[in-house]
């Protein structure tokens, strides 16, 4: 019998499947970005039009008053990209917060992005930057000719800065295909060899996310006849010691427009977080969303998160 996402945490606690308390409010800024990656969940590209306007962010940089001790997590799209970017850096420097921006290195050598690095440098982000391979073959058959060279540009000249050495870089991982990271202790050693000896770059932690089936990697999926395959594979390799750690106990996804959901791959699903009526909650409702108990927005794309060692926004959950 096909047991549910929602079945499975549930026999093992039902807490499981409620929210615990807030620890991490991400952003994402928008579907904009220089990349058009083919395992991209939110589906971005330079075509986006999705993006965060100033009214949004003034509501999330009013509502993190007061927040002290929790992670912003702001991402896209590429949100240094978006003209809210800089707003929301320079509004929440002063509330005590551990923020993180999600890069994707090539954006480093767009046109007109030359301050970049300093002011990530100047606001004290932490960098979690996606690089899906240490070998360029792999990370330009996913994100484009020339992705690789521009990410390794990228990494040097953070490291330049103190990236990578005082100052928090860490590199995210996926599979450049349907099937689980490996062990993510093992692929961080070997990123580390490789990247050093090949390119003499160092970075703090690497971070493996399992592809979520949605988005332009479903669809890539749905095309080679692979869809049921990868989600049975999934479902198969239920990790019971992930179940407590999923992400979205502890985390609230915004999108460009204020809506709250419990990830972002239910972002990208347009499954919002709702009332018992039914209505999605914006981000004036934050502290409905984010109140203990409440139960999660769950489907069968959550076996990604529970799949092997285990899968959040900031790696393996059971390694
Ligand atoms: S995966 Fe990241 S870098 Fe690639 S298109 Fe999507 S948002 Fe952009
Ligand atoms: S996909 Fe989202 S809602 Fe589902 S388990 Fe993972 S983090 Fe939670």
């Amino acid at each position: 019998m096909n047991r549910t996402f929602r079945d499975r945490l549930a026999a093992i606690n039902p807490a499981y499947a409620t929210f615990d308390s807030l620890q991490t409010l991400q952003v994402n800024m928008g579907d904009l970005c220089n990349l058009k990656c083919s395992h991209c969940h939110v589906a971005a590209s330079p075509a986006g039009k999705r993006n965060m306007g100033r009214g949004v962010a003034e509501k999330i940089v009013s509502l993190l008053e007061g927040k002290r001790g929790i992670t912003l997590d702001i991402t896209g799209g590429c949100p240094e990209l978006n003209p809210q970017f800089t707003y929301l850096v320079e509004a929440t420097g002063q509330m005590g917060l551990r923020r993180i921006v999600r890069s994707n290195l090539a954006v480093l050598s767009e046109p007109g992005m030359e301050w970049l690095p300093e002011f990530y440098l100047e606001h004290g982000l932490v960098l979690f930057c996606s690089l899906p391979c240490y070998s360029a073959d792999n990370v330009d058959r996913q994100r484009g000719a020339g992705a690789f060279a521009r990410s390794i540009r990228a990494l040097k000249l953070l490291n330049s800065l103190g990236y990578g050495s005082t100052h928090e870089l860490n590199l995210v991982y996926n599979p450049g295909g349907a099937y689980l990271p490996g062990s993510q202790s093992g692929l961080e050693y070997a990123y580390k060899a490789e990247l050093s000896a090949r390119h003499g770059v160092s970075f703090s932690n690497l971070y493996t996310i399992t592809n979520a089936p949605i988005g332009r990697f479903r669809d890539h999926l749905e095309k080679k006849g692979a869809l049921e395959t990868y989600l049975d594979l999934l479902a198969e390799r239920f990790n019971p010691d992930a179940a407590g750690a999923i992400m979205c106990r502890t985390l609230i996804s915004v999108d460009w427009q204020g809506f709250l959901y419990n990830c972002d791959f239910n972002q990208a699903l347009g499954m919002p977080i709702l009332t018992p009526e039914g209505m999605p909650l914006t981000i004036d409702n934050l502290e409905t969303a984010a109140r203990s108990g409440t139960g999660l927005a769950l489907g069968r794309h959550c076996f990604c998160c529970t799949a092997g060692e285990g899968s959040s926004c900031t790696g393996s959950l059971a390694a």
